[in-house]
């Protein structure tokens, strides 16, 4: 087991990452929090296989469980849930030194998230993200949030987790689609700050789709302790925390052309990863090399990469995203493998002559 520490001024905690962790997560939570009334929340899709043993790895430690279930989908992170799983915090009769435990991914996580920031002003938490996605990115830093129709993550806030607890195993039962769409966040991280992340990736990437216990160890560990020390730079999302949104501008703006239907998440940021560094490549930035090695590892990642979407569309999208500072764009561009910068030089022009180019 690797435990990486996120230090932050008020509100520091543990990820411990490892083989069969669900199955003690009673008892590792126990170690540092009293048995409490609990609520443990998670979709229908992960109760099946996972729901029973965290919930009674709980019992065994003498918490008080109550399990719940959603149905699985991004759909599910709205305020309509969130207000029904508060009536479960009062029916269970949480308080202020209760739990709630989030098993699941993304989804769940943020929800949860937001309920624990939010019931009784905020009541303690702990992630157990059992998606590749959610292990290593949504699940650490502490955003928390639910969806608005006019907008994905628009209500939320910015909430700690006690702890977290990342079991490996259970990306063997992961669709293989949601795993290519995690390796996508890894991806990132290599190409924003870890050089030998990103060789070990493209050494290794077949073993990781294997689901090989070591790679998968070291990727989710290398890919955290990046999360943790960007967001320990900058827990409120400044200047620093904004190169965790390489490949996420673009990205978004394919999300929102297609109505988040055609490419999950990840794979959306694949090929904006993609589009920042023919951008960046444009600029005199990067060089064809930088390209070269993330199509590759995206290639064989078997994400399609060619959209056929139109960039006046695109372009459209990306100047009503909200991360877009009174109508400026800022785009984090690779200059080598492992560093990046941010950049406001990028104009329509140039993302005209990008986009208007299959990759
Ligand atoms: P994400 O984690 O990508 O943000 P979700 O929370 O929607 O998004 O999870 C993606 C899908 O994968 C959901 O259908 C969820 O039920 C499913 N899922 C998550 N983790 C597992 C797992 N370990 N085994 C099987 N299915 C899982
Ligand atoms: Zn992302």
């Amino acid at each position: 087991m690797k435990t990486i520490h996120v230090h932050l001024p008020a509100n520091s905690y543990n990820i411990h990452i490892g083989k069969d962790l669900i199955a003690k997560a009673g008892e590792m939570i126990a170690e540092d929090k009293a048995p409490c009334k609990t609520l443990l929340i998670t979709d229908t899709n992960i109760e099946k296989i996972y729901g029973e043993i965290v919930a009674e790895s709980l019992r065994q430690n003498d918490f008080d469980v109550k399990l719940l279930s959603l149905p699985p989908g991004e759909d599910q992170k709205n305020i309509e849930n969130a207000w029904l799983l508060y009536d479960h915090c009062f029916d269970h009769k949480l308080d202020r030194k209760s739990l709630i435990v989030a098993l699941g991914g993304g989804v769940v996580g943020d929800l949860s998230g937001f309920i624990a920031a939010t019931f009784m002003r905020g009541i303690p938490y702990i992630q157990i993200p059992t998606s590749l996605l959610a292990q290593v990115d949504s699940s650490i830093g502490g955003k928390v949030a639910v969806n608005h129709p006019k907008g994905k993550n628009m209500i939320g806030c910015f909430y700690q987790p006690k702890a977290v607890f990342i079991d490996t195993n259970t990306l063997s039962s992961l669709p293989s689609k949601e795993m290519v769409a995690g390796l996508a966040e890894v991806v990132k991280y290599g190409v924003i700050k870890d050089a030998e992340l990103f060789a070990f990736l493209e050494k290794s990437i077949f073993d990781i789709l294997q689901l090989k216990d070591e790679a998968l160890l070291k990727i989710i560990a290398a890919s955290c302790q990046i999360k943790a020390s960007v967001v320990e730079q900058d827990e409120k999302e400044n200047d620093l925390r904004a190169i965790l949104n390489y490949g996420h501008t673009i990205g978004h703006a394919i999300e929102t052309v297609t109505h988040y239907k055609r490419y999950r998440h990840g794979e959306a940021v694949a090929v904006g990863m993609l589009y920042a560094t023919k951008i960046a490549m444009e600029l005199g930035l990067a060089d064809r090399s930088v390209f070269d090695r993330q199509l590759s590892l995206i290639k064989n990642l078997g994400v399609s990469i060619q959209t056929g979407l139109k960039s006046e569309a695109l372009i459209k999208a990306l100047y009503t995203d909200k991360k877009t500072i009174s109508g400026k764009l800022r785009f984090v561009l690779p200059i080598k493998i492992g560093e990046v910068i941010i950049s406001d030089k990028v104009n329509e022009e140039i993302l005209y002559r990008v986009l208007d180019k299959p990759l």
